[in-house]
């Protein structure tokens, strides 16, 4: 079965992408608990993130390195964090996530409602500076 993310690979959904190589790719979160909520996945279809190959893993992490390089330089924000949930696509992803204070993380609150212009705005803007 294929996952959602595997679909967003395959380009047959679409998504607000902030960057790619090979065997990852960064792309806008479609219900954001903040501005710029950016996932990250290996476009290798794993469920969970702690059963990726060491080499792969650590490759996963710094391509996720450099977005968040590029994400803290768009918006404004204290830093990146960082989150893993997994319990609704079984594909493994990195939350990334601009946040000026702990409540900035929190999956519990109200999703901010972002127009597609907005979506495709913040798109542009942190790819445009993503350095791979
Ligand atoms: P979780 O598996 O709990 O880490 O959450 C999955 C995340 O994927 C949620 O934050 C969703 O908003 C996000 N998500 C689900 N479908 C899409 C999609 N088609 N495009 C972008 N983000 C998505």
């Amino acid at each position: 079965m294929s996952t959602v993310f595997s679909k967003i690979v395959n380009g047959e959904i679409p998504c607000y992408k902030i960057a790619e190589d090979e065997n990852f790719l960064a792309f806008l979160d479609i219900n954001p608990i903040a501005k710029g909520h950016t996932l990250v996945i290996p476009k290798k279809e794993i469920d969970y993130i702690f059963d990726i190959e060491d080499d792969m893993y650590q490759e996963f992490f710094l391509f996720a390195k450099k977005v968040a390089a590029s994400l803290k330089k768009c918006i404004q924000c204290e830093r990146i964090g960082m989150a893993v949930v997994g319990l609704e696509v079984p594909h493994a992803h990195i939350h990334l996530i601009p946040i000026k204070s702990i409540y900035d993380i929190d999956f519990s609150k109200p999703k901010l409602k972002l127009s597609n212009e907005e979506f495709g705005l913040i798109a542009e803007r942190i790819s445009s500076k993503v350095v791979l």
